[in-house]
Order: C-alpha cells, then sequence, then structure tokens
C-alpha cells in the first residue's frame, strides 16, 4: 500500500509500505477519507528523532470501511463503515470506565504518533475494535475524518460552556477548529465574532456565520470588539494555540463568562491571571471528546443541517501528500483532506 512518512524538516515523502495484517482483536480499515490536523503539523515542521529513527506513518483522522478481521473480532463485520477514536486508551481507569476516555490516566500513543500504531495517512491502517465508532449511514466518509478529530474538539467546548442563543461566542483562532466551532455555534443559536490574522480565514468564517470578524495585528482585539459590542463577550473559546491569542483572552469577555482553552501551540503558556480574578472568569480546558458522546455528535450534524465539510478548503489523493502538507502548513486555507478511491 502506499503511505505517507516526514522524513525531514518539512519533508514528507509518499513510499509503499506492506499491507497490514489485523492482529487478534483488531480490524483493518481501508482508508476513504483523512484530515491533516493543526496537530499534524507540530511534528512536519519539529520531527524528533523518534518520527525520524522510525517508520511511523502520521495521521489520526481516519474514516473508511472494514476490510479484515482478525480473530476473535466480534459485533463488526467486512464493510462497516467507521471513524477511528485515535487516542488510545487503557479501559481499565475510572475515567475510561465512566465515559471519559478523553482523560485516560493510563494513555498509549495515539494512531500516528508511534511505530506500532501507524496512522491515517495510508490507504490501510491496523486498528483496536475499542477504538472504533460506527459511522452513521446519513453522515459521509469526509463528514466522518472531520468528525474524528476536529468536530469532536469542537463540539466538546461549545457542550461544557453550555453555549446557546443567549450568547455572544468568541473564537480565538480561525483553523479548522475554530471554523468548525463558528458552524456548530451558530447551529446553536449564538452569535459569532472571530478573530484570526488571516484574512482567507476571517473571509471564511463570515461565510459559516460569523457576524465580525477581528484582525488581531490591526491593532487589540478587546478595543476592536468593544466597538461593536461595549460589554465583550459572554464566552469564549480558544483555538489558536498562540500565547499573543491567550495573552488577550481576558480582555475579550464580560465578567463571569466561561473561557474553553483548546490550542495547545507552545508548552509555554503565558496567560495574565489578573483579569481572570477581578472578572472572575471560568477557565476550562477539554481535550478533544469522550468517545460517548461521538452519537451525541452525530446527531447534532444531522438534526442542525451543519455541513462539516464546508470548512474544507482542500481535497487531495495520498499521492499529493508533500502539496496537502504545504497548504496545511501555511495557515490560511481551510481544512485539507485526502480522499480515497
Ligand atoms: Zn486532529
Ligand atoms: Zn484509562
Amino acid at each position: 500500500m502506499r503511505a505517507l512518512r516526514i522524513v525531514g524538516e518539512k519533508q514528507i515523502i509518499v513510499r509503499d509500505r506492506p499491507d497490514p495484517t489485523p492482529r487478534p482483536g483488531e480490524v483493518v480499515v481501508k482508508m476513504r477519507a483523512a484530515g491533516i490536523c493543526g496537530s499534524d503539523l507540530h511534528p512536519y515542521r519539529h520531527p524528533t528523532p523518534v518520527i525520524l529513527e522510525n517508520d511511523l506513518t502520521p495521521g489520526h483522522e481516519p474514516c473508511g470501511e472494514i476490510a479484515d478481521l482478525g480473530s476473535g473480532v466480534t459485533g463488526w463485520k467486512v464493510g462497516d463503515r467507521v471513524v477511528v477514536y485515535f487516542r488510545r486508551t487503557c479501559g481499565e481507569c475510572v475515567y475510561c470506565r465512566t465515559g471519559h476516555r478523553n482523560v485516560c490516566v493510563n494513555r498509549r500513543s495515539s494512531y500516528g504518533h508511534a511505530p506500532d500504531a501507524a496512522g491515517s495517512d495510508a490507504e490501510y491502517m491496523a486498528v483496536e475494535t475499542a477504538s472504533l465508532m460506527r459511522l452513521p449511514d446519513y453522515l459521509s466518509y469526509v463528514d466522518g475524518a472531520i468528525l474524528a478529530c476536529q468536530a469532536g474538539t469542537a463540539y466538546w467546548p461549545l457542550a461544557k460552556l453550555g453555549t446557546s442563543g443567549r450568547d455572544l461566542l468568541a473564537v480565538s483562532g480561525l483553523g479548522p477548529v475554530g471554523l468548525l466551532a463558528t458552524t456548530m455555534a451558530r447551529a446553536m443559536g449564538a452569535r459569532v465574532v472571530g478573530i484570526d490574522p488571516s484574512a482567507s480565514r476571517r473571509t471564511l468564517a463570515e461565510s459559516l456565520g460569523a457576524e465580525l470578524t477581528l484582525d488581531p495585528t490591526a491593532g487589540p482585539v478587546g478595543d476592536q470588539l468593544r466597538a461593536r459590542f461595549p460589554d465583550g463577550a459572554d464566552k469564549l473559546i480558544e483555538t489558536s494555540g498562540s500565547n499573543a491569542a491567550h495573552a488577550v483572552i481576558g480582555d475579550l469577555v464580560k465578567p463571569l463568562a466561561g473561557v474553553a482553552i483548546v490550542g495547545l501551540g507552545s508548552p509555554n503558556f503565558t496567560i495574565p491571571m489578573m483579569r481572570f480574578v477581578h472578572k472572575e472568569l471560568t477557565l476550562i480546558g477539554t481535550s478533544i471528546y469522550p468517545d460517548t458522546s461521538f452519537k451525541e455528535i452525530c446527531e447534532f450534524v444531522r438534526d442542525h443541517a451543519v455541513k462539516l465539510d464546508s470548512v474544507v478548503s482542500h481535497y487531495f489523493p495520498l499521492e499529493s501528500g508533500p502539496e496537502a502538507f504545504q497548504i496545511a502548513e501555511a495557515a490560511s486555507s481551510g481544512k485539507v483532506c485526502f480522499t480515497f478511491d
């Protein structure tokens, strides 16, 4: 089969790999769609020795159909349409056992991040059955790839913040997660203000229903926001991971607001705490989404006619992997997605 591999700083190749065979308790998924995520860009920009020295296939947004079953697999059959929950967890800890797998305390390497857990930038992928989520008939494979990581990552903080039609929501960062948060928050009834330095991303957010977008390079965003909404935002979701964006969060929201942090860019966070204290803000972290919420998210998408693929700006075959990563890395497009025959 064909699969991608990172071979140097911003260097990716398409190469042949042996087709995977399922181990006991695993299936092989034939990929039909796979997304490139912001978190794929960290190892692309700064590959670690682990990545360069091992034969590692990136990608953690897999969606496809089951092509082969390992021994002992029950409840699944060849042809089933599936999304892969890419975070590999222990299944034993109290969090795994109570529906909070996303915060498992014994996490193993995620798919796409270890030699024994090859990722989705390949024609086939071996997957443990515990990682399979059923893709409903009413969603496409591209929808499934978007849901695998980014749509769930956008939905979960909105749900935890209790986003509703009473809210003015600030969306900090208009990459794919911010764009998905924009369209989902609109479906929840909220009004949205989007913030991103990229003009093309701001235009995309406006097309998805953001009623105001702000350019943080054009002056203090708090002042820009209050020029239109003097009281500030009711809630905020931070998706960019940028320290500059973190620095102004407290200035964008009203007292008593809820703030969800999703984006992880730098290992050294510098969120000024003064405004959090003075305004009695509530800060929550969210880490992807629990797989137990997958059905709810799918049904939300269906019932509110959310067009997940409206955030996709580029589709590529896997053979165009190098170009696809270049475009995703430039951070001025919508989502970049591989599709497979
Ligand atoms: Zn992702
Ligand atoms: Zn666990």
